[in-house]
């Protein structure tokens, strides 16, 4: 992957709009370095169609790309999220540092041709099979950032603290022993990899607290300081309100639900990313909205694992910010998250356009601005707004302009049929940090990535 020096764009999408004959120059790192108008192309490559920023993934857990769809049979009584993450926990006890990195390679290269062009690594899977830290404490993380390297997708890193199976400091059970660290444990992870990182753009780490199940709040306060000192500044995530029981367990814990406890006991402001979020009072709706941190939803796995819905259009009245991330990795698509995100709301308000800015505004346009912004906030990527500006990583993705679903559409009406109306084959070329990572809609390594991906998952079920 040979860094380029630029792109011509007949026609992209920069912060401000749609804009014609632009320029755009990154530097060594893989930084935009100019964005130029009304200009011509000179020596540059020209893009092969319409150019609109590349969407940040603001959550994933790469190892589940390999057990999708196989959760999926009816058990002997009713499933939920809860029997999910026992099929989960039986998949997880058999994951080799090899394998974790074949998976995870794979899981970013499906995510560039989908149109993702960094992701946010909610990263948990920490320890060998017997529940001992590896010889080197980062070794799956390190496992996680050769696969971005592999892949050629940007990374923010968020090793993550998990140290008890529930509320009150409850002890971890046999299933997650992969998982769990101590702050000082968590934090010399953090450490080690913002050391690993290399000099290209868009590259970080920051931390995650698994949840408020996970972590007491001395942990928490323990941790923040911590990553202070190691990272300032670097962003933090926390899975919180996905399940109505976990609501239902903070009320007996604390006598608050869970946002509220968060909002109440924690500096939660624009660093912040409060993953799922689903469950939440008008009163937290509006609060989450005004502390500026992002809402990290997850519509395909949400529908998925059956977990309710996010009050998307109170918290977007209020001027709340959101991203969108694939988690499960049920679907790998950029687009669909933002497609299911606007219909699971028509479904339930029996509406069209619901998620919208104002009269006739393009709800694709207005999500997939929405989403681009608030992913790159969620990231902690270099400039507020994120997208195609001066400073900013250069991820860029060109949509195919022949795909037939996408003919005789420009601009936003462009993004309103790649979003609603487009097939998973509407992206042509991704450029990752100023490098091309997905080239006329196949990923630059795809035959050395599935092959890998296909020994490891072999590998995997011999074990079993
Ligand atoms: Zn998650």
């Amino acid at each position: 992957m040979e860094p380029m020096s630029g792109l011509f764009c007949d026609r992209v999408l920069l912060p401000d709009g749609w804009a014609a004959n632009v320029a755009l120059r990154f530097d060594g790192r893989g930084t935009l370095t100019a964005v130029e108008r009304d200009a011509e192309p000179g020596g540059l490559p020209r893009a092969s169609g319409p150019v609109i920023p590349g969407m940040p993934n603001l959550h994933s857990h790469a190892f589940q790309r390999a057990m999708a769809g196989l959760a999926e049979r009816a058990g002997p009584s009713e499933d939920s999220f809860w029997t999910w993450r026992e099929a989960m926990y039986g998949f997880v006890r058999r994951l080799t540092p090899e394998a974790a990195e074949a998976i995870a390679a794979l899981l970013y290269m499906e995510m560039a041709k989908q149109g993702y062009t960094a992701v946010a690594e909610f990263h948990y899977l920490h320890h060998d099979r017997d529940g001992r830290p590896y010889a080197d404490r980062a070794e799956m993380s390190r496992r996680i950032l050769a696969a971005a390297d592999t892949a050629g997708i940007g990374l923010t890193h968020l090793p993550v603290l998990y140290a008890h199976s529930g509320f009150g400091g409850k002890p971890p059970s046999d299933g997650q022993k992969r998982f769990i660290n101590d702050v000082d444990g968590l934090l010399s992870i953090v450490a080690a990899m913002r050391d690993s990182m290399g000099d290209r753009a868009g590259r970080r780490v920051g931390l995650a607290l698994h949840s408020l199940r996970a972590v007491t709040p001395e942990e928490m306060r323990d941790a923040l300081a911590g990553l202070e000192s190691i990272a300032p500044g670097a962003p933090i995530h926390i899975h919180i309100a996905e399940q109505t029981a976990e609501v239902d367990d903070c009320v007996a814990w604390s006598g608050k639900r869970p946002v509220e406890w968060l909002l109440d006991n924690a500096p939660v402001g624009p660093r912040w990313c409060l993953v799922h979020a689903t469950h939440l009072t008008p009163n937290e709706t509006d609060r989450l909205a005004a502390s500026g941190a992002i809402a990290g939803l997850c519509p395909t796995t949400e529908a998925n694992l059956g977990d309710g819905l996010f009050p998307a259009g109170p918290f977007l009245a209020k001027g709340g910010r959101f991203g969108v991330g694939s988690d499960s990795h049920i679907s790998v698509s950029a687009a669909e998250e933002l497609r299911v995100l606007e219909y699971g709301q028509r479904l339930v308000q029996r509406r069209r356009n619901v998620l919208r800015a104002d009269e006739g505004s393009s709800i694709g346009g207005g999500l997939y601005r929405a989403a681009v912004a608030g992913g790159a906030q969620a990231l902690g990527q270099p400039v507020a707004g994120g997208g195609i500006r001066v400073g900013q990583p250069a991820d860029l993705v060109v949509l195919d302009a022949d795909n037939p679903k996408l003919l005789s559409r420009d601009d936003d009406s462009l993004l309103d049929a790649y979003v609603f109306a487009s097939d998973g084959h509407a992206v042509r070329d991704v450029v990752a940090a100023g490098r091309t990572v997905v080239r006329d809609g196949r990923h630059v390594r795809e035959d050395a990535i599935v092959a890998a991906y296909r020994r490891a998952i072999t590998g995997l079920r011999q074990d079993t």
